[in-house]
């Protein structure tokens, strides 16, 4: 009696751990997340210095580009609101303090995929080792010391803003169907620098801007990429009143994040946790790659339909998460200013 008690034991076991794999590869093919590798193509758009004064622009073509999606004017800047640390987190899904970017550092160190928070374009290669990938950009730290130079990454760099359209266009017309493209345009940050952004010139660099993001996302529409492409804008910081950037006021750390694709929430307007470094989170999950446990990047609420948003992983990075909400405390003092 007791051996068939362990006879019928041993082959309930056994039957248990024929049944596991099958339940664990049951698990891991089941459905995915809505949205995620729904898209061909993520378009980046990087506006240097907008902050979130889109808001405060006449910007037809940002507005018939996102009429159907989702768009947040208090994204959160880093809690350095300087360029390089918010181009580096935009990219890379984690925090200044983590990827240790500055503009000399970015200016002065050129990158390698040996790195040990790299960008998402080296994701992007690592899971489209054919794919064509690219970089548009004004500032050149950006393509020299942020994205990695050792990945095949088509690089231009133009310092002017028009030109750089015009660039951007041609590429497209020429037929390249780029998985992951990023663009920074630089004018918008060299006003604010100017006159402040309190100055009437400040916006109109803004409105001017508008029109090359509408030559830049018409060039993709014309070749038939937004069908399945993504296409964001997003600010790396805003200006002081009489200009200026570094600091945590309102001005200076709440930026544009803007989505428009097949499957964006229309009218989403994200969470209030979002944070302009989400857009790696976004960018990964949208080409279907897997994003790595020590990222700080996550997708907000409201964004994609049927996802729900997701908690930050905030234990990876204590230190960021003090610091922002230290910063986020002084920001509320400073409202407006
Ligand atoms: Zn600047």
């Amino acid at each position: 009696m007791c051996k068939k008690t362990i006879s019928v034991l041993l082959c309930v076991l056994l039957a248990a751990m024929c049944l596991l794999p099958a339940a664990a590869a049951c698990e891991a093919t089941a459905a995915a997340p809505a949205g995620f590798g729904e898209y061909d193509h993520v378009f980046i758009i990087g506006v240097d210095g907008a902050g979130s004064y889109f808001s405060r622009a006449e910007t037809p073509n940002f507005d018939r580009i996102f009429a159907s999606g989702a768009v947040d004017y208090t994204a959160r800047a880093e809690t350095i609101t300087t360029s390089a640390q918010n181009w580096g987190a935009i990219l890379t899904g984690v925090s200044y303090l983590q990827h240790g970017l500055t503009n000399e550092i970015a200016g002065g160190t050129e990158r390698a995929s040996d790195t040990q928070y790299p960008s998402i374009f080296s994701y992007a290669r690592k899971a489209f080792p054919e794919a064509e990938l690219a970089s548009f950009v004004n500032w050149n730290p950006i393509n020299y010391g942020i994205i990695e130079n050792d990945i095949g990454v088509t690089k231009v760099n133009v310092t002017d803003d028009a030109a750089l359209t015009d660039a951007i266009c041609a590429y497209f017309d020429e037929g390249n169907a780029p998985k992951l493209f990023f663009v920074q345009f630089d004018s918008v940050d060299h006003v604010g620098h100017d006159v402040g952004s309190n100055a009437p010139e400040y916006v109109s660099q803004i409105e001017t801007v508008d029109g090359y993001l509408g030559s830049v996302y018409d060039s993709i529409a014309r070749n038939g990429l937004m069908e399945n492409g993504l296409f964001i804008v997003v600010a790396d910081h805003g200006h002081v009143p009489n200009g200026g950037h570094g600091g945590i006021t309102m001005r200076e750390t709440n930026v544009t994040l803007a989505v428009a694709g097949k499957n964006v929430v229309s009218g989403g307007k994200m969470d209030k946790n979002t944070r302009n470094r989400d857009v790696s989170a976004i960018a990964l999950y949208a080409l279907g790659i897997e994003r790595p446990d020590y990222m700080t990047s996550r997708l907000p609420a409201d964004l994609f339909t049927g996802v729900k948003g997701e908690l930050r992983n905030r234990k990876n990075d204590i230190g960021d998460t003090i610091l922002s909400m230290l910063a986020w405390i002084v920001t509320l003092f400073t409202k407006w200013i």
